[in-house]
């Protein structure tokens, strides 16, 4: 089933394009590094500042934290010293607003299908405004909440992704089953690799599997601390970043705006 589906794409893009698909192969990081990968935090939960932290600087790894002030104002002195050591602040909206199919938002009156453009648009920006005003630094990055891109229903569904185009250099989702080809990907839905709940074992694997095509690897985790299903096994993140940060295993390691920035240069022109 799922290779008689991989087929369909591939035949479109050979009827479509003829022989260009080819630019979508092959591309140069900094080092001779085959992939690039960035590590990123959602939420702002209190665990990346309290735990996380201590061990992306012991590795020297710039992260993303794509997170919401409602977290952000319980840590403040500590998300001042996240952006003080390098790594990108980015945002995650302000009222984390995802599917009401979440028992929690729909108690709240939250949900993305009860909402508009304009109302999320002004729960985005409020937090850009907390952002700028509390840590000093202006977002250039997205992360949609839960890795949902709409508003509405059925007929009346609306993509906010354009919304993301506008306001941010790039938007990532969650949960998905690809990477980034770096000469294709649309950096308003970059894809995003969960990290939560996985052994060692289990996220080299994956990033294996994931190696073709020059792709730039997002990683997305939630908490820091002992592994569950949104929690990064704090563990397991030190054992990944001192993998990671050896050149024999051949990755580049950047935030996500400072890879994005490298392959919008480097990349061949796509047809917007
Ligand atoms: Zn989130």
């Amino acid at each position: 089933m799922l290779k008689k589906l991989m087929l369909i794409p591939i035949t479109l893009i050979s009827i479509s394009s003829g022989a260009a698909d080819n630019n979508y192969a092959g591309f140069s990081y900094p080092n001779q590094a085959q992939n690039a990968i960035s590590i990123t935090f959602d939420d702002a939960r209190h665990s990346q500042v309290d735990t996380g932290l201590a061990i992306l600087n012991k590795h020297n790894v710039k992260a993303t934290f794509y997170v919401s002030p409602f977290n952000v104002k319980e840590r403040l002195p500590k998300w001042k010293q996240a952006v003080a050591t390098g790594h990108e602040i980015a945002n995650h909206t302000s009222s984390h607003v995802c599917t009401g199919n979440f028992e929690w938002l729909r108690q709240l009156d939250l949900s993305l299908e009860e909402t508009t453009l304009q109302w999320l648009e002004n729960d985005i920006l409020s937090a850009q405004a907390y952002i700028k005003e509390q840590l000093g630094v202006t977002p250039r990055a997205f992360a949609y909440p839960c890795g949902n891109t709409f508003v509405g229903r059925g007929i009346n569904t609306q993509s906010y992704v354009p919304l993301i185009a506008k306001h941010f250099d790039s938007g990532r989702t969650w949960l998905d089953e690809t990477a980034n080809n770096p000469n294709f990907t649309d950096f308003s839905q970059l894809t995003g690799l969960r990290i939560d709940g996985m052994s060692f074992g289990e996220i080299k694997t994956m990033l294996e599997q994931l190696r073709g095509n020059n792709s730039w690897l997002i990683l997305a985790g939630h908490e820091i601390g002992k592994g569950a299903q949104y929690t990064t096994d704090a563990h397991i993140l030190d054992q990944l970043l001192r993998y990671l940060n050896n050149d024999r295993n051949g990755y580049w390691l950047g935030t996500v705006s400072e890879v994005a920035d490298y392959v919008e240069k480097h990349r061949d022109q796509i047809t917007q």
